[in-house]
Protein backbone atom coordinates (compact mmCIF):
# COMPACT_ATOMS: atom_id res chain seq x y z
CA UNK A 1 0.00 0.00 0.00
CA UNK A 2 1.54 3.55 -0.91
CA UNK A 3 1.67 5.84 1.71
CA UNK A 4 -0.91 8.09 0.36
CA UNK A 5 -3.32 5.39 1.20
CA UNK A 6 -2.38 5.21 5.04
CA UNK A 7 -4.49 8.38 6.04
CA UNK A 8 -1.81 10.90 6.13
CA UNK A 9 -2.09 14.22 5.38
CA UNK A 10 -0.61 16.18 2.54
CA UNK A 11 2.15 18.56 4.85
CA UNK A 12 3.60 14.31 5.88
CA UNK A 13 3.19 13.16 2.50
CA UNK A 14 5.12 15.88 1.25
CA UNK A 15 7.67 15.43 3.64
CA UNK A 16 7.90 11.50 3.19
CA UNK A 17 8.16 12.14 -0.49
CA UNK A 18 10.97 14.68 0.19
CA UNK A 19 12.82 12.20 1.98
CA UNK A 20 12.70 9.95 -0.96
CA UNK A 21 10.60 6.86 0.77
CA UNK A 22 8.90 5.32 -1.92
CA UNK A 23 6.54 3.02 0.01
CA UNK A 24 6.10 2.22 3.65
CA UNK A 25 8.37 -0.68 5.07
CA UNK A 26 6.51 -3.60 6.71
CA UNK A 27 6.98 -2.09 10.29
CA UNK A 28 5.31 1.52 8.33
CA UNK A 29 1.61 -0.26 6.87
CA UNK A 30 1.29 -2.06 9.90
CA UNK A 31 2.07 0.21 12.70
CA UNK A 32 0.74 3.65 11.43
CA UNK A 33 -3.25 2.48 10.41
CA UNK A 34 -3.10 1.19 14.16
CA UNK A 35 -1.38 4.04 15.73
CA UNK A 36 -4.06 6.38 13.64
CA UNK A 37 -6.64 4.84 14.93
CA UNK A 38 -5.70 4.67 18.95
CA UNK A 39 -4.62 1.32 19.31
CA UNK A 40 -2.02 0.17 21.66
CA UNK A 41 0.63 -1.63 19.83
CA UNK A 42 3.85 -3.28 20.77
CA UNK A 43 6.69 -3.95 17.98
CA UNK A 44 9.35 -6.06 17.65
CA UNK A 45 11.72 -3.82 15.56
CA UNK A 46 15.26 -3.06 15.20
CA UNK A 47 17.17 0.50 14.02
CA UNK A 48 17.09 -0.31 10.57
CA UNK A 49 13.25 -1.22 10.16
CA UNK A 50 11.99 2.10 9.64
CA UNK A 51 10.44 2.27 13.21
CA UNK A 52 11.07 5.89 13.98
CA UNK A 53 8.59 7.09 10.86
CA UNK A 54 6.65 4.03 11.87
CA UNK A 55 5.50 6.14 15.36
CA UNK A 56 6.91 9.59 14.04
CA UNK A 57 4.49 9.82 10.77
CA UNK A 58 0.78 8.56 12.76
CA UNK A 59 1.36 10.97 15.87
CA UNK A 60 2.52 13.83 13.86
CA UNK A 61 -0.74 13.04 12.13
CA UNK A 62 -2.67 13.12 15.16
CA UNK A 63 -1.01 16.21 16.53
CA UNK A 64 -1.95 17.90 13.43
CA UNK A 65 -5.85 16.85 13.94
CA UNK A 66 -5.24 18.32 16.98
CA UNK A 67 -4.17 21.72 16.16
CA UNK A 68 -6.58 22.10 13.67
CA UNK A 69 -9.09 22.17 16.88
CA UNK A 70 -7.48 25.48 17.47
CA UNK A 71 -6.35 23.78 21.40
CA UNK A 72 -2.69 23.39 20.55
CA UNK A 73 -1.73 26.42 19.37
CA UNK A 74 -1.76 28.70 22.69
CA UNK A 75 2.32 29.21 24.07
CA UNK A 76 3.40 27.48 26.57
CA UNK A 77 1.73 23.91 25.78
CA UNK A 78 2.39 20.71 27.28
CA UNK A 79 3.26 18.17 25.05
CA UNK A 80 1.01 15.92 23.65
CA UNK A 81 3.37 13.07 22.67
CA UNK A 82 6.06 11.75 25.16
CA UNK A 83 9.37 9.54 23.41
CA UNK A 84 11.17 7.90 26.25
CA UNK A 85 14.42 6.65 24.05
CA UNK A 86 17.36 5.26 26.26
CA UNK A 87 20.77 7.27 25.08
CA UNK A 88 20.92 10.57 23.76
CA UNK A 89 21.93 9.87 20.57
CA UNK A 90 18.71 7.51 19.81
CA UNK A 91 16.93 10.98 21.29
CA UNK A 92 18.82 13.61 18.72
CA UNK A 93 17.87 10.63 16.12
CA UNK A 94 14.39 10.66 16.85
CA UNK A 95 14.35 14.67 17.10
CA UNK A 96 16.08 14.60 13.38
CA UNK A 97 13.20 12.41 12.58
CA UNK A 98 10.19 14.28 13.66
CA UNK A 99 12.07 17.57 12.20
CA UNK A 100 12.00 16.35 8.65
CA UNK A 101 8.59 14.24 8.61
CA UNK A 102 7.16 17.54 10.26
CA UNK A 103 9.23 20.35 8.62
CA UNK A 104 5.96 21.37 6.65
CA UNK A 105 3.67 21.40 9.67
CA UNK A 106 3.71 24.01 12.40
CA UNK A 107 4.26 21.45 15.38
CA UNK A 108 6.95 22.41 17.79
CA UNK A 109 9.12 19.19 19.41
CA UNK A 110 11.84 19.08 21.77
CA UNK A 111 14.52 16.90 22.79
CA UNK A 112 15.76 16.96 26.23
CA UNK A 113 18.78 14.28 27.45
CA UNK A 114 21.66 15.01 29.58
CA UNK A 115 25.39 15.68 29.56
CA UNK A 116 24.41 19.15 28.28
CA UNK A 117 23.15 22.48 29.72
CA UNK A 118 19.57 22.35 31.07
CA UNK A 119 18.83 26.09 30.07
CA UNK A 120 18.39 25.60 26.38
CA UNK A 121 15.90 22.84 27.11
CA UNK A 122 13.73 24.72 29.66
CA UNK A 123 13.73 27.57 26.79
CA UNK A 124 12.31 25.11 24.57
CA UNK A 125 9.52 23.81 27.24
CA UNK A 126 8.86 27.14 28.25
CA UNK A 127 7.84 27.62 24.43
CA UNK A 128 5.42 25.34 24.08
CA UNK A 129 5.88 21.60 22.63
CA UNK A 130 3.40 19.30 21.06
CA UNK A 131 5.86 16.01 21.32
CA UNK A 132 8.59 15.82 23.98
CA UNK A 133 11.48 13.34 22.96
CA UNK A 134 13.42 12.44 26.21
CA UNK A 135 15.55 10.34 27.88
CA UNK A 136 14.60 9.44 31.33
CA UNK A 137 16.89 11.11 33.75
CA UNK A 138 16.75 14.43 31.89
CA UNK A 139 12.95 14.27 32.07
CA UNK A 140 12.75 13.40 35.69
CA UNK A 141 15.08 16.26 36.14
CA UNK A 142 13.42 18.53 34.71
CA UNK A 143 10.09 17.30 36.19
CA UNK A 144 11.25 17.81 39.28
CA UNK A 145 12.74 21.40 39.20
CA UNK A 146 8.92 22.05 37.48
CA UNK A 147 10.12 22.81 33.62
CA UNK A 148 8.44 19.34 32.19
CA UNK A 149 4.28 19.15 32.66
CA UNK A 150 3.48 15.79 31.79
CA UNK A 151 -0.28 15.86 32.67
CA UNK A 152 -1.51 16.39 28.93
CA UNK A 153 0.61 13.66 27.35
CA UNK A 154 -2.16 11.45 24.90
CA UNK A 155 0.49 8.81 23.82
CA UNK A 156 3.84 7.60 25.41
CA UNK A 157 6.82 6.04 23.33
CA UNK A 158 8.99 3.44 24.92
CA UNK A 159 11.49 3.12 21.92
CA UNK A 160 14.25 0.71 22.11
CA UNK A 161 12.63 -0.56 25.47
CA UNK A 162 14.98 -3.20 26.16
CA UNK A 163 17.97 -1.09 26.33
CA UNK A 164 16.04 1.28 28.43
CA UNK A 165 15.92 -2.37 30.82
CA UNK A 166 19.57 -3.16 30.36
CA UNK A 167 20.90 0.47 31.00
CA UNK A 168 19.02 0.05 34.48
CA UNK A 169 16.56 2.92 33.36
CA UNK A 170 12.91 0.70 35.02
CA UNK A 171 12.78 2.75 38.34
CA UNK A 172 13.18 6.11 36.16
CA UNK A 173 10.42 4.40 33.83
CA UNK A 174 8.32 3.74 36.85
CA UNK A 175 8.52 7.39 38.68
CA UNK A 176 7.92 8.45 34.98
CA UNK A 177 4.41 6.53 34.56
CA UNK A 178 2.67 8.14 37.79
CA UNK A 179 3.24 11.27 36.20
CA UNK A 180 1.21 10.72 33.03
CA UNK A 181 -2.38 11.05 32.43
CA UNK A 182 -4.13 7.31 33.51
CA UNK A 183 -5.55 6.96 29.80
CA UNK A 184 -3.89 7.42 27.15
CA UNK A 185 -2.04 5.37 23.84
CA UNK A 186 1.09 3.66 24.24
CA UNK A 187 3.66 2.51 22.13
CA UNK A 188 6.24 0.03 22.85
CA UNK A 189 9.12 -0.82 20.89
CA UNK A 190 11.81 -3.48 20.97
CA UNK A 191 14.33 -5.36 19.75
CA UNK A 192 14.22 -8.33 22.00
CA UNK A 193 11.09 -9.87 24.04
CA UNK A 194 12.88 -10.82 27.42
CA UNK A 195 10.60 -11.84 30.20
CA UNK A 196 11.61 -8.30 31.82
CA UNK A 197 9.97 -6.49 28.77
CA UNK A 198 6.82 -8.98 28.55
CA UNK A 199 5.97 -7.77 32.04
CA UNK A 200 7.05 -4.11 31.32
CA UNK A 201 4.27 -4.61 28.68
CA UNK A 202 2.25 -6.01 30.09
CA UNK A 203 2.01 -3.69 33.13
CA UNK A 204 1.99 -0.50 30.47
CA UNK A 205 0.10 -1.18 27.16
CA UNK A 206 -4.02 -1.80 26.60
CA UNK A 207 -5.23 -5.17 24.08
CA UNK A 208 -1.76 -4.40 21.98
CA UNK A 209 -1.40 -5.15 18.49
CA UNK A 210 1.12 -6.83 18.06
CA UNK A 211 3.76 -6.24 15.32
CA UNK A 212 6.61 -8.25 14.94
CA UNK A 213 9.41 -7.13 11.91
CA UNK A 214 12.32 -9.57 10.68
CA UNK A 215 15.48 -7.61 11.60
CA UNK A 216 17.30 -5.77 8.64
CA UNK A 217 20.52 -7.22 6.79
CA UNK A 218 21.21 -9.81 9.35
CA UNK A 219 20.16 -12.72 7.30
CA UNK A 220 23.74 -15.22 6.18
CA UNK A 221 23.43 -14.51 2.86
CA UNK A 222 23.68 -10.59 3.11
CA UNK A 223 26.59 -10.71 5.42
CA UNK A 224 29.04 -13.32 5.03
CA UNK A 225 30.67 -13.91 9.09
CA UNK A 226 33.63 -15.54 10.23
CA UNK A 227 35.92 -15.54 12.87
CA UNK A 228 39.67 -15.22 13.00
CA UNK A 229 41.06 -17.55 16.12
CA UNK A 230 44.06 -15.10 17.40
CA UNK A 231 45.83 -14.31 20.34
CA UNK A 232 44.58 -11.38 22.45
CA UNK A 233 47.99 -9.87 22.06
CA UNK A 234 47.58 -9.88 18.04
CA UNK A 235 44.00 -8.90 17.69
CA UNK A 236 45.03 -5.05 17.07
CA UNK A 237 47.73 -5.92 14.23
CA UNK A 238 45.16 -8.34 12.79
CA UNK A 239 42.89 -5.47 12.58
CA UNK A 240 45.44 -2.94 11.02
CA UNK A 241 46.19 -5.79 8.52
CA UNK A 242 42.91 -6.67 7.55
CA UNK A 243 41.10 -2.97 7.15
CA UNK A 244 44.66 -2.35 5.76
CA UNK A 245 45.28 -4.92 3.03
CA UNK A 246 41.25 -5.11 2.68
CA UNK A 247 41.02 -1.76 1.32
CA UNK A 248 38.23 -1.53 3.84
CA UNK A 249 36.42 2.10 3.43
CA UNK A 250 34.58 2.46 6.77
CA UNK A 251 34.91 -0.10 9.24
CA UNK A 252 32.60 -0.01 12.55
CA UNK A 253 34.70 -1.83 15.78
CA UNK A 254 33.04 -3.50 18.47
CA UNK A 255 35.14 -3.47 21.97
CA UNK A 256 33.37 -4.78 25.03
CA UNK A 257 34.64 -1.69 27.72
CA UNK A 258 35.38 1.45 27.64
CA UNK A 259 38.66 0.99 28.89
CA UNK A 260 39.52 -1.33 25.72
CA UNK A 261 37.40 0.82 23.09
CA UNK A 262 40.64 3.69 24.38
CA UNK A 263 43.57 1.78 24.00
CA UNK A 264 42.31 0.21 20.62
CA UNK A 265 41.63 3.36 19.20
CA UNK A 266 44.89 4.72 20.30
CA UNK A 267 46.74 2.37 18.77
CA UNK A 268 45.09 2.27 15.68
CA UNK A 269 45.43 6.13 15.65
CA UNK A 270 49.58 5.27 16.44
CA UNK A 271 49.23 3.26 13.17
CA UNK A 272 48.13 5.59 11.21
CA UNK A 273 44.42 5.17 10.91
CA UNK A 274 42.14 8.18 11.75
CA UNK A 275 39.84 6.95 14.44
CA UNK A 276 36.66 8.18 16.55
CA UNK A 277 35.45 6.78 19.67
CA UNK A 278 31.77 6.21 20.85
CA UNK A 279 31.34 4.83 24.73
CA UNK A 280 29.61 6.01 28.09
CA UNK A 281 32.19 8.27 29.42
CA UNK A 282 32.79 10.11 26.06
CA UNK A 283 30.99 13.62 26.63
CA UNK A 284 28.15 14.29 24.31
CA UNK A 285 29.59 16.68 22.01
CA UNK A 286 32.56 13.96 21.55
CA UNK A 287 30.14 11.66 20.73
CA UNK A 288 28.25 13.43 18.65
CA UNK A 289 31.47 14.91 16.60
CA UNK A 290 33.01 11.24 16.03
CA UNK A 291 29.43 9.92 14.77
CA UNK A 292 29.07 12.75 12.45
CA UNK A 293 33.24 12.89 11.43
CA UNK A 294 32.20 8.79 10.82
CA UNK A 295 29.15 9.39 8.66
CA UNK A 296 30.65 12.19 6.89
CA UNK A 297 33.91 9.89 5.97
CA UNK A 298 35.95 12.15 8.00
CA UNK A 299 37.32 9.62 9.68
CA UNK A 300 37.80 5.74 8.86
CA UNK A 301 37.53 3.54 11.78
CA UNK A 302 34.39 4.52 14.51
CA UNK A 303 35.66 2.31 18.18
CA UNK A 304 32.55 1.59 20.24
CA UNK A 305 31.13 0.19 22.91
CA UNK A 306 27.41 -1.98 22.31
CA UNK A 307 25.74 0.34 24.95
CA UNK A 308 26.86 3.34 23.07
CA UNK A 309 26.21 2.11 20.09
CA UNK A 310 22.72 0.61 20.20
CA UNK A 311 20.29 2.76 18.55
CA UNK A 312 22.97 5.23 16.44
CA UNK A 313 21.55 5.49 12.99
CA UNK A 314 24.60 3.67 11.92
CA UNK A 315 24.17 1.09 9.05
CA UNK A 316 24.35 -0.64 5.44
CA UNK A 317 28.39 -0.59 6.27
CA UNK A 318 30.90 -2.59 4.61
CA UNK A 319 32.49 -4.15 7.61
CA UNK A 320 31.87 -4.74 11.05
CA UNK A 321 34.21 -6.25 13.24
CA UNK A 322 34.10 -7.93 16.49
CA UNK A 323 36.93 -6.81 18.27
CA UNK A 324 36.10 -8.82 21.66
CA UNK A 325 32.58 -10.92 21.19
CA UNK A 326 30.07 -9.36 23.40
CA UNK A 327 28.96 -11.36 26.76
CA UNK A 328 25.34 -11.01 25.91
CA UNK A 329 24.92 -13.21 22.82
CA UNK A 330 21.91 -10.91 21.05
CA UNK A 331 24.00 -8.36 21.38
CA UNK A 332 26.82 -10.15 18.10
CA UNK A 333 23.21 -10.38 16.28
CA UNK A 334 22.42 -6.48 16.83
CA UNK A 335 26.21 -5.34 15.90
CA UNK A 336 26.09 -7.07 12.73
CA UNK A 337 22.77 -5.86 12.04
CA UNK A 338 24.84 -2.84 10.85
CA UNK A 339 26.81 -4.83 8.27
CA UNK A 340 25.55 -5.25 4.57
CA UNK A 341 25.21 -2.94 1.89
CA UNK A 342 21.48 -2.47 -0.02
CA UNK A 343 22.13 -5.69 -2.61
CA UNK A 344 25.97 -5.50 -1.88
CA UNK A 345 26.41 -7.50 1.43
CA UNK A 346 28.90 -6.74 4.01
CA UNK A 347 31.33 -9.15 6.32
CA UNK A 348 30.95 -9.26 9.97
CA UNK A 349 34.18 -10.24 11.33
CA UNK A 350 35.14 -11.61 14.82
CA UNK A 351 38.51 -11.52 16.38
CA UNK A 352 38.22 -14.61 18.86
CA UNK A 353 41.03 -15.41 21.23
CA UNK A 354 41.04 -18.78 23.33
CA UNK A 355 39.40 -16.38 26.18
CA UNK A 356 36.01 -15.90 24.21
CA UNK A 357 35.33 -19.81 23.89
CA UNK A 358 31.99 -18.92 26.04
CA UNK A 359 30.81 -16.49 24.30
CA UNK A 360 31.37 -17.82 21.02
CA UNK A 361 29.62 -20.76 22.19
CA UNK A 362 26.58 -18.81 23.39
CA UNK A 363 26.50 -16.85 20.05
CA UNK A 364 26.90 -19.96 17.57
CA UNK A 365 24.05 -21.80 19.57
CA UNK A 366 21.53 -18.49 19.57
CA UNK A 367 23.19 -18.69 15.59
CA UNK A 368 21.95 -22.18 15.55
CA UNK A 369 25.17 -22.38 13.34
CA UNK A 370 28.80 -22.47 13.36
CA UNK A 371 30.72 -19.64 11.82
CA UNK A 372 33.43 -20.57 9.83
CA UNK A 373 37.23 -19.65 10.86
CA UNK A 374 39.56 -17.76 8.00
CA UNK A 375 42.64 -18.31 8.91
CA UNK A 376 45.17 -15.86 10.61
CA UNK A 377 47.29 -14.62 7.90
CA UNK A 378 50.95 -15.33 8.43
CA UNK A 379 53.54 -12.70 10.10
CA UNK A 380 50.74 -11.21 12.43
CA UNK A 381 52.98 -10.62 15.63
CA UNK A 382 51.79 -9.47 18.90
CA UNK A 383 52.30 -5.60 19.73
CA UNK A 384 55.41 -4.71 21.69
CA UNK A 385 54.24 -5.37 25.78
CA UNK A 386 55.13 -1.28 25.70
CA UNK A 387 52.33 -0.71 24.01
CA UNK A 388 53.96 1.42 21.39
CA UNK A 389 53.68 -0.33 18.14
CA UNK A 390 57.02 -0.93 16.68
CA UNK A 391 57.29 0.92 12.89
CA UNK A 392 57.88 -2.26 11.65
CA UNK A 393 54.00 -3.62 12.52
CA UNK A 394 52.30 -0.64 10.99
CA UNK A 395 51.13 -1.44 7.87
CA UNK A 396 52.26 -0.19 4.29
CA UNK A 397 50.21 3.17 3.32
CA UNK A 398 48.42 2.26 0.50
CA UNK A 399 49.05 3.70 -2.84
CA UNK A 400 48.24 7.12 -3.20
CA UNK A 401 47.51 7.23 0.76
CA UNK A 402 49.41 9.65 3.29
CA UNK A 403 51.83 8.04 5.57
CA UNK A 404 50.54 7.69 8.63
CA UNK A 405 48.72 10.78 10.42
CA UNK A 406 45.73 12.07 12.18
CA UNK A 407 42.90 13.18 9.45
CA UNK A 408 45.19 12.09 6.62
CA UNK A 409 43.34 13.55 3.83
CA UNK A 410 43.44 10.83 1.52
CA UNK A 411 41.77 8.52 4.28
CA UNK A 412 38.78 11.17 4.97
CA UNK A 413 38.44 10.36 1.60
CA UNK A 414 34.85 8.72 0.78
CA UNK A 415 35.46 4.92 0.77
CA UNK A 416 35.34 2.93 -2.03
CA UNK A 417 33.12 0.04 -0.75
CA UNK A 418 30.13 1.46 -1.62
CA UNK A 419 27.35 4.01 -2.81
CA UNK A 420 27.40 6.99 -0.65
CA UNK A 421 23.49 7.66 -0.43
CA UNK A 422 22.34 5.30 2.36
CA UNK A 423 26.03 4.33 3.32
CA UNK A 424 24.79 4.67 7.06
P1 LIG B 1 14.85 3.44 11.75
O1 LIG B 1 14.59 1.99 11.75
O2 LIG B 1 13.71 4.25 12.22
O3 LIG B 1 16.11 3.76 12.52
O4 LIG B 1 15.07 3.95 10.25
C1 LIG B 1 15.94 3.34 9.38
C2 LIG B 1 16.31 4.17 8.18
O5 LIG B 1 15.35 3.91 7.17
C3 LIG B 1 16.34 5.67 8.37
O6 LIG B 1 17.56 6.13 7.83
C4 LIG B 1 15.18 6.19 7.57
O7 LIG B 1 15.48 7.41 6.95
C5 LIG B 1 14.94 5.11 6.55
N1 LIG B 1 13.53 4.91 6.21
C6 LIG B 1 12.46 4.99 7.02
N2 LIG B 1 11.33 4.73 6.35
C7 LIG B 1 11.67 4.46 5.07
C8 LIG B 1 10.94 4.09 3.89
N3 LIG B 1 9.62 3.95 3.91
N4 LIG B 1 11.63 3.89 2.76
C9 LIG B 1 12.98 4.01 2.75
N5 LIG B 1 13.74 4.35 3.82
C10 LIG B 1 13.09 4.56 4.98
Amino acid sequence: MPFSHLGLDKPLLRAIAEQGYSAPTPIQSQAIPAVLAGRDLLAAAQTGTGKTAAFTLPLLQRLLEFSRTGERTRPGRAPRVLVLVPTRELAAQVNDSVRAYGQFTDLRAAVVFGGVGLQPQIDALRRGIDLLIATPGRLLDLVGQGHARLKEVDVLVLDEADRMLDMGFIRDIKRILPLLPKVRQNLLFSATFSREIRELAAGILRNPLSVEVAPPNTTADRVQQCIYQVAKDCKQPLLAHLIETGGWGQTLVFTRTKHGANKLAQQLERGGFTVGVIHGNKSQSARTRALADFKEYRIQVLVATDIAARGLDIRELPHVVNYELPDVPADYVHRIGRTGRAGAGGEAISLVSGEEATQLRDIERLLKRKLPVRETPAGIQPLPRSAEPAPAHRPPPRRGQPPAGRGGQQRSRRPSQGPRRGAL
